[in-house]
């Protein structure tokens, strides 16, 4: 099995791939940076950061008198990493007793993936967790998560019937009364579009907040990276409703185009927590700038 980064650079492969050959042999000329503003285009990274990149990049070129098509490659490296830095911030545990957090996202993002394996991630580093399956609208995967809950040994809160703000309520309850570390709020998949679901969630967030104070003290929007530029929309819409303190980005390792990463950082500049690679419990990574424009621009 590959290694999770190299499963990151096959993901974004061919993304790589197109910011790469452009550059081979190239004139640093404006049918160069025609060339990079379609390639950061069809990646992903949408108008507004792609206009800015290119902006960046040739004041740098200009006032760092570039003159080798290589060294324009490294100075947009230079760029991205710094444009992706800011989504780069340490998921800290220990804050709060219990830390309290919800998980939202659209229905196949990989919200139930990401979960299990933060769950086991957590439970990993000492953290006692218990489950909130707030996805009240199916049956199956509520019985699916308390199956999966009682092979891992993680508790699972759920009711038959019900609304899931109750539930979330309930699991903030519970935890506070047995010490569980981390409580994680599942909510059923939702599209920006469906207003009613979004303020079944807005609910969901302040009855956990009546169950304590200040809580949720995270609120993850999970985001399937193959989405494209919908996954922007999706990320402004969310944040509207329930102001995000982080992302997950799933499924880098698929077909993945990467850029937008560039997009949201450009527009929402919201902690990037978590990069899914895979579907196993290590396939859950930090986000970290460097190491994700080295997968992308090779
Ligand atoms: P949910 O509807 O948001 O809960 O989505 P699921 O967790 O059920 O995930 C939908 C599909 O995506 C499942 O087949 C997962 O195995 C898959 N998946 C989730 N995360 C990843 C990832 O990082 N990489 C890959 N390749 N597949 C993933």
């Amino acid at each position: 099995k590959l290694s999770w980064i190299a499963r990151l650079k096959q993901g974004l492969a061919k993304t790589s791939s197109n910011l790469t050959t452009l550059f081979i042999g190239a004139r640093i000329d404006e049918d160069l940076y025609d060339d990079l503003e379609a390639a950061l285009l069809s990646a992903d990274a949408g108008v507004e950061a792609t206009v800015y990149v290119l902006d960046q990049l040739k004041r740098k070129v200009k006032e760092e008198k570039l003159t080798e098509a290589e060294q324009v490659k490294r100075a947009l490296k230079e760029l991205l990493i710094e444009l992706l830095l800011p989504l780069q911030k340490p998921f800290e545990l220990g804050r709060h007793q219990p830390l309290v957090m919800m998980i939202a996202g659209v229905n196949g993002a990989g919200k139930t993936t990401t979960i299990g394996k933060l769950a086991k991630h957590l439970q990993n580093h000492q953290q006692s967790v218990v489950l909130a399956a707030g996805d009240t609208f199916r049956a199956a995967a509520r019985e699916q998560l308390m199956v999966w809950g009682e092979r891992n040994n993680i508790t699972v809160i759920a009711q038959e019937s019900g609304d899931p703000a109750a539930v979330a309520f309930d699991a903030v309850a519970s935890a506070k009364a047995r010490g569980t570390n981390v409580v994680m709020v599942d909510t059923a998949g939702r599209l920006p579009t469906q207003l009613h679901l979004m303020e079944e969630l807005k609910k969901i967030k302040r009855v956990i907040g009546k169950g304590m104070d200040g809580a949720p003290q995270e609120v993850l929007l999970v985001i399937d990276g193959n989405t494209g530029q919908n996954a922007l929309a999706q990320v402004k819409a969310f944040d509207d409703a329930l102001q995000l303190t982080g992302l997950i980005i799933t499924k880098l390792d698929g077909t993945a185009k990467g850029g937008i990463l560039a997009a949201v950082a450009k527009t929402r500049p919201i902690p990037v927590y978590f990069i899914g690679v895979g579907e196993q419990i290590e396939d859950l990574q930090a986000f970290n700038a460097q190491e994700f424009v080295d997968a992308l621009l090779q």
